[in-house]
């Protein structure tokens, strides 16, 4: 099976069985791998009539791409899905890169599912063919970076690739990460919880295998090609030098960096938190995941102050925004302490940052004081506070055991306590689906808007944020031709022209920039390629590529029409998974403050978003998916897609 590794791992906890199955090739062909795999194995799998995520039912996937571990550029990712979230109650994933994801394939799997629950803790040590659960009574209660060494020690090689949750996974914080790497972090909604209440700590890898391609030579002179291509395009010195964070500065310049809990886009001390700061006085030098000729991450050494000696590996714009300008915190040194602590409890920066961003608007509105909090002064920019808090999410202490719940969650319970209606509390949170946004401020960006709003696994930038709408509106793209470097069909770049929907104060077009962000980051996901490496970033690796790289790989003839209706075909079956929980119509909506509160100040000052301009964004973005009114595919789209059991399963329900 060219491209493919041709096996899965079935591994069932409460039975303390591990079984290795062979991969059925029409689903390779069809969802390709990564994410396209984890989600069409969740509808298959889950029965949906169990709504607790720490039940034993609950199924987790972990899936490499199709192109992980692979010659093509940024090629280390892997997916993992769950198909009840503790944070949102839906379906959820994330992705990381890092080498995990590589060396799963090189043991000889395309990926890992996993049910039931262990009665004491275990790890799955995976080395080639040999596959085994092991105790990890001893692991249990150490950090992210602790139990990596552990286990690298343990198994004599440093050459394992380990994938673990930290304390907060064990304790059930919804706002937790599963990390790989030390420092490569998969959110996913908490799925790190739900691997906590299973008891499965970690997961070891070694392979030694490789990958068989249908045409070598080819798949090697288009890698080649693109390794190239990526590094001469205008914009890869930019993301390469400063990596995510530069954009602290660019949000800056827009009056779009959401500061306060998101009662401004400006904040005055940007500079001390920026991608430059961090890059001329705290990085020591730049750092990549597997295969990556991007390397956007950095090491950082702070060598002065109260944080002197904190070092690791990061932090992206979502550390420094949530931590940041979300929390009012301008230390950079306190920022790079709080990042390196989330990734050794294993916390998710944006989740954990919206909890505890949450709690200090609420201080600031005297809804909370320091009666509720234990004694801590949730005052902005107040960092000790953070610090602690983040110490006690993760053990689910203190008032830190109200934040693990997520923001959502927390806002309802704090309503109760203090006797106030949780429509009150409810309407701070910015969230989607119960999923808490990004850094991202919507209001001013209408493309983006839709985006976070319709997103499938809840408001992140990671769907199909547009930012064409913001780069066309810096001026970097005029005409549909420009954006063929970064990788954008020419026919697809033309349409955008034609329905005005580059200009970030038009809703016209805008379905047709996210439908096709949606479709190509599912397809990113689904090969184990990092988005930043796509037109997203305005780098070249578009489904033209994909679709030589594929075509290389399994010896299939894919095209880039074919690639991204692969795309299609996996948001398909995530909105149908989500439908079947109940995800309407109303479930697509952004948070009321984004209609209610216009920006105070700066660039951006006045501007907010209108009910019935999204109401029409999200009419045509319907219409263009082939969905009903109230966001249902129809039997007409799926059946186009190949995914006629999808809607026999939804018509049996009662939903067609
Ligand atoms: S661009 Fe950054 S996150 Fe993406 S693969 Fe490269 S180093 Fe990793």
């Amino acid at each position: 099976m060219d491209g493919w590794k041709g096996k899965l791992i079935f591994l069932d906890l409460s039975k303390e069985k591990v079984k290795v199955e062979p991969l059925d090739r029409d689903f390779a062909q069809l969802f390709l791998g990564g994410r396209g795999f984890s989600s069409k194995l969740i509808f298959d799998l889950y029965d949906v009539s169990v709504e607790d995520p720490f039940s034993p039912e609950n199924l987790v996937c972990i899936c490499p791409g199709l192109l992980t571990g692979t010659l093509a550029p940024t090629s280390g990712r892997f997916e993992i899905g769950v198909a009840r979230s503790p944070l949102t109650g839906l379906f959820c994933d994330g992705n990381a890169g890092g080498a995990f994801g590589p060396e799963l394939r090189y043991a000889g799997y395309d990926g890992i599912v996993i049910t039931g629950s262990s009665e004491k803790p275990v790890y799955l040590h995976v080395e080639d063919s040999h596959v085994e659960l092991k105790d990890a009574g001893h692991l249990w209660g150490k950090d992210v970076w602790d139990t990596t060494d552990i286990l690298r020690s343990e198994l004599g090689d440093e050459e394992f690739k380990v994938l673990t949750i930290g304390p907060a996974g064990e304790n059930r914080d919804a706002t937790c990460a599963v990390l790989c790497d030390y420092t490569r972090a998969v959110a996913g909604g908490g799925v790190g919880a739900v691997l906590g209440a299973k008891k499965l700590k970690a997961i070891a890898v070694r392979g030694t295998g490789e990958i068989s391609l249908a045409d070598p030579s080819e798949f090697e002179a288009v890698a080649v090609e693109l390794h190239e291509a990526i590094r001469k395009a205008p914009f890869y010195r930019q993301l390469s030098r400063y990596g995510t964070p530069i954009l602290v500065s660019i949000f800056s310049h827009l009056g779009a960096l959401p500061s306060y809990d998101w009662q401004t886009g400006v904040f005055k001390e940007a500079d001390k938190i920026s991608g430059e700061t961090l890059v001329s006085k705290y990085s020591v030098k730049s750092k990549a995941c597997f295969g990556c000729p991007i390397h956007c991450s950095h090491f950082y050494l702070v060598r002065e102050g109260e944080y002197a000696g904190t070092m690791g590996e990061g932090p992206e714009y979502e550390a420094l925004g949530g931590f940041g300008s979300r929390c009012g915190v301008s230390n950079m040194p306190a920022l790079l302490y709080i990042n390196n602590l989330c990734n050794r409890l294993g916390l998710d920066v944006i989740q954990a940052s919206s909890s505890i961003g949450l709690a200090m608007h609420l201080w600031q509105d005297k809804i909370l004081g320091l009666e509720d909090t234990g004694g801590l002064s949730l005052e902005w920019g107040n960092h000790q506070a953070i610090i602690e808090l983040l110490k006690q999410m993760a053990s689910r202490k203190g008032f830190g055991e109200i934040l693990a719940d997520g923001a959502l969650k927390a806002a309802r319970k704090i309503a109760r306590i203090k006797g106030l209606p949780e429509e009150k509390l409810e309407y701070y949170v910015i969230h989607t689906k119960g999923y808490a946004h990004s850094n991202v401020e919507l209001r001013g960006s209408k493309g983006i808007a839709l985006a976070y709003g319709v997103a499938t696994r809840g408001g992140d930038h990671l769907r199909g944020h547009a930012t064409q709408e913001r780069y066309a509106s810096l001026g970097l793209y005029k005409k549909p031709e420009d954006w063929v470097m970064v990788g954008v069909p020419l026919e697809i770049a033309k349409a955008w022209y034609e329905r005005n929907a580059l200009d970030p104060k038009s809703p016209t077009g805008k379905a047709l920039l996210v439908i096709y962000n949606e479709n190509l980051f599912a397809v990113a996901d689904a090969l184990g390629i990092c988005k930043f490496a796509t037109s997203w970033q305005n780098l070249p690796f578009g489904p033209e590529y994909m679709a030589k790289l594929v075509t290389a790989a399994t010896g299939i003839k894919y095209d880039w029409r074919k690639i991204l209706e692969c795309g299609e075909r996996i948001y398909n079956v995530e909105k149908a998974l989500q439908v079947r929980y109940g995800c309407r119509r109303t479930h697509d909506y952004v948070p009321q403050r984004f209609f209610k509160e216009p920006l105070p100040e700066g660039p951006r000052k006045g501007e907010v978003l209108k009910r019935e301009e999204y109401d029409r964004m999200l009419d045509e973005y319907y219409e263009a998916r082939g969905w009903t009114k109230e966001g249902i595919p129809t039997r007409e789209k799926l059946e186009s897609l190949r995914l006629k059991e999808v809607s026999d399963d939804l018509e049996r329900r009662g939903i067609l």
